[in-house]
């Protein structure tokens, strides 16, 4: 039995969506999910229910229309796009009319046809391995409910009197659109994830939300009053007196910090003695690039490409992947892009159904795309014609030896051609660089920077390879540890080995965005930090507030450690008595 709401303080833990703390009522809101039957037709009711099915379609398309305007007009085209996927859904002439079909052949109802044809695609997006792909599913989900409500001729209603927190077993993207034009302070949800659509508008939109709190929509009841806390991940229904003055204090105190970072977003990454680094962002999404931007980020450091394969058979064409990239190039311009190349294999998508025993020792990154030089080629001929504008960089994952660079470049030398034979221009001196995240790259890290303009240390798989610990595997998640000393002395080499041949050195893995490590890492003499884009105004902030020299001295001291409790409480230490306001782990 789940407990019931009572006035009893209640604490949820769940997955930290949108940062930010949010207290008021609750409202519950229990989306109307139109209940499906099936119904024999018979002959003469066939062109009365086609045109039934028509007119939904009609209705959903108007909708979803005026969805994509208000996105539009209220966030900016890159999040009217989420909507604009969705409508062309409506418009998959194929779907309608193998649903027209099965009704006249079936004499089944179109409720039952409709729900039928989207759950074979919703099946498969929900079977796939990839988070990204199961979270577009929710969207899915979504056009089908539409569908059937406009059949039904039920009209949606999301107008509120007053200021809530929704609660809900489960929000599309468009619900929480759509609860903006209301006083809205936040969202709570049994299902989603922290990458869904839905997340990525709450974080859009600035509102905290926490997903994955089992069971809350059944607890809670509308006018409860509750807490959610989206940067830690806690929701507290009914909470005691106490409680609420405790979070009354820390949103005050998070609206003051937030309107001191907001301040620093057009200032540089550099710390009180003038030393200068550059603080990029990674993105997955082309719908970040707005959020990057207004978190001040200096440009991309990583730009993830896999997902251009995601929910496809075939690799994209050179003339979708250019699409892709002319547009982030575009839209950054005049800052930065790191592009990396396709990382298939290990734990992320794979397009070929190559069992392998121990995947992330496999056929990994560079090594496919090496042994399949016709899919590189297309990669990089679309990476060099967006390079016009000489924003862009071209960066290699998975290096482990000499060789694989020496291949990587002549395939971009040998693109350069096709592209200078057909006459496309494209910037000849795009910077390349390579990830530095297996261990033997780490130990020639000198040879590799002779080849290179720059090296990209890739911490999440470096710290796998280097202390023998699967990253995605939680029974080992505690010696996955990014103050090993093995690891800060690794650091400190593939540093040193860059900067001897004068090549910047950065760092895209999850350490540059820890801000545990931001003090250590710029003693370390590390150029570029490429982080997720919701800690990039703390990690600037602590950047802002240091000198190099005390940086520097940092360094050497827990480069003297022996073990990572003893380097974690050093830093630990520091942070709190410099930055009390920032949390660290
Ligand atoms: C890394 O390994 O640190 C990295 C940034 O790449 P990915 O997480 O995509 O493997
Ligand atoms: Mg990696």
């Amino acid at each position: 039995m789940p407990p019931t709401s009572s006035s009893k303080e209640i604490r949820f833990k769940g997955i930290p969506a949108s940062p930010g703390i949010a207290i008021g009522p609750a409202f519950i809101f229990r989306k109307h999910v139109p209940s499906v039957y099936v119904r024999s037709l018979s002959e003469e009711e066939f062109e009365n229910e086609i045109e039934r099915l028509q007119k939904a379609r009609e209705r959903s398309q108007y909708e979803l229309r005026k969805i994509v305007q208000f996105a539009d007009q209220r966030l900016g085209p890159d999040q009217a796009k989420i909507f604009e996927a969705q409508l062309l859904l409506l418009e998959d002439q194929y779907l309608f009319n193998t649903i027209i079909e099965r009704i006249r052949k079936e004499k089944k109802n179109a409720e039952h046809l409709v729900r039928d044809e989207i759950d074979k695609y919703h099946r498969i997006m929900i079977a796939s391995k990839d988070q990204y792909t199961r979270e577009r599913a929710d969207d899915l989900q979504d056009v089908c409910n539409r569908i059937l409500r406009n059949l039904e001729e039920q009209k949606l209603s999301s107008k509120l009197e007053g200021s809530f927190v929704i609660i809900s077993h489960h929000l599309a993207a468009a619900d929480i659109l759509l609860f903006s034009r209301n006083d809205i302070l936040g969202y709570v949800t049994e299902l989603g994830g922290a990458t869904s659509h839905m997340a990525l508008l709450a974080r859009a939109l600035k509102l905290p939300l926490v997903v994955g709190v089992h069971q809350i929509s059944t607890v809670a009841q509308t006018g409860d009053t509750i807490i959610v806390d989206g940067t830690e991940g806690v929701v507290i229904l009914n909470p005691e007196e106490e409680t609420r003055a405790q979070y009354e204090r820390a949103r005050i105190e998070l609206k003051k910090f937030e309107a001191k970072l907001a301040e620093l977003r057009n200032q540089p990454a550099e710390t009180l003695d003038g030393h200068r680094v550059q603080l990029s962002a990674n993105i997955e999404l082309l719908e970040e690039i707005e959020f990057v931007k207004q978190q001040g980020a200096d440009g991309i450091g990583l730009y993830r490409t896999e997902i251009l394969l995601i929910g496809r058979e075939v690799f994209p064409s050179e003339d979708e992947q250019y699409e892709h990239y002319v547009k982030i190039a575009e839209e950054m311009y005049p800052q930065q892009v790191i592009i990396r190349t396709f990382d298939i294999g290990g734990d992320k998508f794979m397009m070929h159904s190559v069992k392998e025993k121990n995947p992330f020792l496999g056929w990994r990154g560079i090594r496919v795309m090496l042994d399949k030089p016709q899919i590189f080629l297309d990669q990089l001929r679309a990476i060099l014609r967006a390079s016009v504008h000489k924003n862009l960089a071209i960066m290699f994952p998975m290096i482990t030896s000499i060789k694989e660079v020496r291949l990587s470049k002549q395939l971009l030398e040998q693109a350069k051609d096709d592209l200078r034979r057909k006459g496309i221009p494209f910037d000849d001196g795009i910077q390349v660089g390579v990830m530095i995240e297996v261990p033997a790259a780490a130990v020639i890290a000198d040879h590799i920077a002779k080849e290179v303009n720059f090296l990209s240390i890739g911490t999440n798989d470096l710290i796998q390879y280097l202390l023998a610990v699967d990253r995605g595997n939680e029974i080992v998640s505690d010696l996955f540890q990014e103050f090993h000393p093995a690891v800060v002395r690794f650091l400190r080499r593939i540093i040193e080995r860059g900067k001897n041949e004068s090549v910047w050195v950065g760092m895209c893995g999850q350490m540059a965005g820890d801000p545990l490590a931001t003090i250590l890492l710029v003693g370390l003499g590390l150029d570029e930090f490429s982080v997720v884009p919701t800690v990039l105004p703390e990690i600037k902030k602590i950047i802002r507030s240091i000198h190099y020299t005390e940086a520097q001295h940092v360094a050497e001291k827990v480069l003297q450690m022996t073990s990572e409790d003893e380097i974690k409480t050093y830093l630990r230490t520091l942070m709190k008595h410099k930055f009390p306001d920032i949390p660290v782990h």
